[in-house]
């Protein structure tokens, strides 16, 4: 479960807390959240929780929708991590609660987002800018807020099991390469921004693998790109890989990461009309400073008959 200032991966944005401490895999915490505690659900309201590719994609199986059907009734767009990267997070009810959430608790529990299983545990990966590829410094936190009762239960464990009970690791190998995306962004700052169109992309493979799939198969994209028959297959019959090779495309065509080959014949037509445009501007300054000898001569000439 999540709360009010907790971002997509658990992580309470008020400093006084998170408990100042480095917690590793070993580390034991005390923690439990269940039925019987007095704050039961207290936490499903006034939250931001974002969701992942793979979030979406667990929840519209589960509740049987379109990509377009789940987020029209359940999404509001947002800006992920304070980038200009469009996704959605849940949309909260007039009272502020998560549409999912009961009396008797969380009605989509198996499936339910990754941020609602993150918490009160986040994890902090740091890279040294531009440095991607090294060994990042990772570490876990705990976030212990007043009115979340779990950090009084008896029960021991450490991060490690913790995780594994909440189902985290498998949620952080799906959602890894999307937050590498947010992640690498975010690095970049404000200094350049998104086109329009590298939003547009980012927002569809994000949230509607089912219009990326029309767009794989049905535009140009075929042309473009060379891709082998058994990846084809792959994206066509499993969702998963269809996102996984979403998210490439976004590494190349956002970041320019060689993760798709285009195709000989494109690269070459794409040289030849540079090429001309090329030939085209110098045609185009040659006119110009024609022209500008023409007006110099002309007014010689005036001054010359005026003498
Ligand atoms: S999805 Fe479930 S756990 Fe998450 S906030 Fe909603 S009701 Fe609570
Ligand atoms: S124990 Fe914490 S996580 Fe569980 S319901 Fe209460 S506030 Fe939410």
């Amino acid at each position: 479960m999540a709360d009010k200032n907790t971002t997509m991966f658990g992580q309470d944005k008020n400093p006084s807390n998170i408990i100042p401490t480095k917690y590793t895999l070993d580390s034991k915490i005390k923690f439990r959240c269940h039925p019987g505690v007095s704050c039961f659900t207290a936490c499903c309201g006034n939250i931001d929780i974002v969701l992942t590719p793979f979030d979406i994609l667990r929840l519209r199986k589960l509740l049987n929708l379109s990509s377009d059907e789940f987020l029209l009734r359940y999404t509001t767009p947002i800006f992920v991590e304070k980038t200009d990267m469009p996704g959605v997070k849940i949309h909260l009810d007039q009272e502020g609660r998560c549409p999912f959430v009961t009396e008797a608790g969380c009605t989509i529990y198996e499936d339910r987002p990754s941020a609602c299983r993150y918490y009160p545990i986040g994890m902090a990966n740091f890279h040294q800018a531009g440095d991607e590829g090294a060994d990042a410094e990772k570490f876990f936190f705990v976030v212990k807020e007043p009115h979340c009762k779990g950090h009084e239960e008896d029960k021991e464990w450490t991060i490690r099991e913790w995780r594994a009970d909440q189902g985290v690791d498998i949620c952080d190998d799906m959602n890894n390469e999307w937050m590498q995306l947010v992640m690498r962004r975010k690095s970049y700052g404000f200094q350049a921004s998104l086109s329009e169109q590298g939003q547009k992309m980012f927002f569809m493979v994000s949230t509607n693998l089912e219009k990326f799939k029309s767009f794989v198969f049905e535009s140009s994209f075929l042309d473009t790109y060379d891709i082998d028959a058994e990846t084809l297959e792959k994206i066509k019959n499993d969702d998963i890989e269809l996102m996984f090779f979403g998210l490439k495309y976004l590494a190349g065509s956002l970041f320019g990461a060689k993760t798709l080959k285009i195709k000989d014949e494109k690269i070459k037509a794409k040289v030849a009309k540079m090429k001309n445009s090329q030939g085209d501007r110098e045609k185009e300054a040659e006119k110009v400073y024609n022209e500008l000898l023409a007006d110099r001569d002309a007014l010689m000439k005036q001054m010359n008959e005026k003498k």
